[in-house]
C-alpha cells in the first residue's frame, strides 16, 4: 500500500481521538480489502463501547471551547484543513480508489464536491444571524439565537468514503459542534487521512475524533451517551431505523439520509440521447451503488425501442477493471457478499419473465488475472422489467439498469412513486408544463429535470418517506448542527 501513496504519513491505521493515534483497548483488528483484488490492504482497530466513550469524553470536554469560538475564528481552521486535504488530492483519491474500488475519475469527482463542503460550510458559518421578534402587546422583545446543538455522533457509509464525512464533518465543527465519527469499517483508510490532515492544519485535538470498528457496539454507544445531542448517519433504511429507534432514550436530534429507489422517467417528448446518456451516468455511477443511483428507468411505450437500443450499445462500451487503471469507466462491487445480492436480483427479475439485453453475468477474467479475487459484475440492461420484480422495490446497489414500459403520464408518476423510498428522481420531457407538473408530484426529495447531477455544496441534499430525515449541505444542513435559543426581554 505504501507503495501507491507518496506521504506515506497519510496511511494512518489506529484510532484518532483526543489528538492521539491510538490501538483498540485488546489490540483487536479490522481487515480493509480492496475491492478489485479481494486482498488485504491494511488493518485498523476493531474499536467498541470503550474506545467510543473515550472519544465521546474528549468531544464532550472540547466542545465549549470550541463552540465558543467567532465563527471565523473556526473557518479559517476549516479552511487551513480545507488547503491541506487539497494539497493531498493525488494521495487521498488514490486510497478512496483502493478501499472502495471505484474508478480514480470517480474518486476525482467525489474529492472535488467533498472538498467543496469543507470551503463553503467554513464561509457559511460566518453568516449565521438570528432574529428578533417584537411581541404582540409591545411589552418584550424576543432574541433568537443559533447556537451548536453539541457533541455529534457520524456514522458513515463506503460509497462515497470521502464526500459523507466532509458534509458532516464540515457543518458541524463550522456551527461549533465537536465530532466523533465512525466510518464505514470498509473504507476507514481515507477518514484517517482526513483526520491526519485535521491535525496538520491545527483543529484542536478533540474536537474530531475517529473510531474504527464494530459498527453496532460504537453506534450504542454513541446512542447511549447523554453527552451526544445529534446523530447524523448516512446508510441503509434497516440501520436508519435502528439508529432512530436507540436514540429515542435520549431524546437524539437526528439526521438520516437513507436507502433511495430512483426512478427515471423518459417521456416520449424527451431527447433520447441526451436521455441515455443521463442514465447511463446515474445507473452506473459507482457501479450503481449511490442511493441516488438510477435503480429504475420508466420509458413511455413510443420511445421504448429506440432508447433500449442506444442504452444497450452504451452499456456494453463501458470498461470494467480496476479503478486504478485510466479507461476503467466501471470498478468492482464493495464485496462478495454485493455481487451475490445483486446476481440473485438479477436471477429474480429473469425468472418473472426479464429478458438481458447486455451482462447479466459475472466477468471471467481468466486464470492468473489479478482481478481473478475481486468482486466484479458485468454491466447489465434488463428490458421487460414489471412492478413485481423484487428489483422494483428494492435498491439494486448494481450496475444493473432495468427497463420499464408505460403508455402514460399518470402511469408514469404513480410507479415511479409506488416505493416506500423518496430520495432521488429524475425525468426528462421538453414540455415545459409537464415539467412542472410532474417535478411536483413525484414524492421525492430532489427531482432532476433533464439533468442528472443533482448533487451541490449549496443545495439541499436529503430524501422524503423511508429515504431518511433533514437535509445535508446548503444552509438548511448547517441549520441541523444549531439549535434555537429564544431569549425574550422585558421591556416594560
Ligand atoms: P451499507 O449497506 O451502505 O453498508 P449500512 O447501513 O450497513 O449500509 O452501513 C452504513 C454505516 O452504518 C457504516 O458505517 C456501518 O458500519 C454502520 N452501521 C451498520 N450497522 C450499524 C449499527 N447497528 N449501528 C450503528 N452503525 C451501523
Amino acid at each position: 500500500l505504501s507503495a501507491e501513496i507518496k506521504d506515506s504519513k497519510l496511511l494512518r491505521t489506529q484510532n484518532y481521538v483526543g489528538g492521539q493515534w491510538i490501538e483498540a483497548a485488546d489490540g483487536r483488528q479490522l481487515e480493509v480489502v480492496n475491492p478489485a483484488t479481494g486482498k488485504m490492504i491494511a488493518t485498523v482497530p476493531l474499536s467498541g463501547a470503550n474506545e467510543t466513550r473515550a472519544a465521546i469524553a474528549e468531544a464532550a470536554t472540547q466542545f465549549d471551547a470550541w463552540g465558543r469560538r467567532p465563527a471565523k475564528e473556526r473557518g479559517a481552521i476549516l479552511k487551513r484543513w480545507h488547503a491541506e486535504v487539497v494539497a493531498a488530492r493525488d494521495d487521498i483519491t488514490r486510497l478512496m480508489t483502493l478501499e472502495s474500488g471505484k474508478p480514480l475519475a470517480e474518486s476525482r469527482g467525489e474529492f472535488d464536491n467533498g472538498v467543496a463542503s469543507i470551503e463553503w460550510f467554513a464561509e457559511e458559518a460566518t453568516r449565521t444571524c438570528g432574529d428578533v421578534l417584537e411581541s404582540p402587546d409591545g411589552s418584550r422583545r424576543f432574541m433568537v439565537l443559533k447556537q451548536p446543538v453539541g457533541v455529534v455522533g457520524a456514522i458513515t457509509p463506503w460509497n462515497f468514503p470521502f464526500s459523507m464525512i466532509t458534509r458532516k464533518v464540515s457543518p458541524a465543527l463550522a456551527a461549533g459542534c465537536t465530532v466523533v465519527l465512525k466510518p464505514s469499517e470498509s473504507t476507514p483508510l481515507t477518514a484517517l487521512a482526513l483526520a491526519e490532515l485535521a491535525d496538520r492544519a491545527g483543529i484542536p485535538h478533540g474536537v474530531l475524533n475517529i473510531v474504527t470498528g464494530d459498527a453496532k457496539a460504537i453506534g450504542e454507544a454513541l446512542l447511549k451517551s447523554e453527552l451526544v445531542r445529534k446523530v447524523g448517519f448516512t446508510g441503509s433504511t434497516a440501520v436508519g431505523k435502528l439508529l432512530m429507534a436507540g436514540g429515542a432514550a435520549t431524546v437524539k436530534r437526528m439526521s438520516l439520509e437513507l436507502g433511495g429507489n430512483a426512478p427515471f422517467i423518459v417521456f416520449e417528448d424527451a431527447d433520447v440521447e441526451k436521455a441515455v446518456t443521463a442514465v447511463v451516468s446515474s445507473s452506473h455511477r459507482n457501479s450503481g451503488q449511490t442511493c441516488i443511483c438510477t435503480n429504475r428507468v420508466l420509458v413511455h411505450e413510443a420511445v421504448h425501442d429506440a432508447f433500449v437500443a442506444a442504452l444497450t450499445q452504451r452499456v456494453q462500451a463501458l470498461r470494467l477493471g480496476s479503478g486504478l487503471e485510466s479507461g476503467t469507466s466501471q470498478g468492482p462491487l464493495i464485496s462478495a457478499a454485493a455481487v451475490d445480492r445483486v446476481e440473485e436480483k438479477v436471477q429474480d427479475a429473469v425468472a418473472k419473465g426479464a429478458s438481458v439485453a447486455c451482462g447479466g453475468a459475472r466477468p471471467s477474467w481468466g486464470p492468473g488475472s489479478p482481478l481473478a479475487g475481486g468482486f466484479f459484475y458485468q454491466p447489465t440492461v434488463l428490458t421487460g422489467a414489471t412492478i413485481d420484480m423484487r428489483m422494483f422495490h428494492e435498491e439494486l446497489f448494481g450496475p444493473v439498469t432495468p427497463v420499464y414500459k408505460f403508455s402514460s403520464d399518470d402511469e408514469a408518476v404513480q410507479m415511479a412513486n409506488n416505493t416506500q423510498y423518496g430520495l432521488a428522481a429524475y425525468f426528462f420531457t421538453q414540455d415545459l408544463s409537464r415539467a412542472w407538473r410532474v417535478a411536483e408530484r413525484l414524492e421525492y426529495g430532489m427531482v432532476g429535470v433533464n439533468e442528472v447531477a443533482i448533487t451541490s455544496e449549496v443545495a439541499p441534499f436529503g430524501g422524503v418517506k423511508q429515504s431518511g430525515l433533514g437535509r445535508e449541505q446548503s444552509k438548511y444542513g448547517l441549520a441541523e448542527f444549531q439549535d434555537l435559543k429564544t431569549v425574550c426581554l422585558g421591556i416594560g
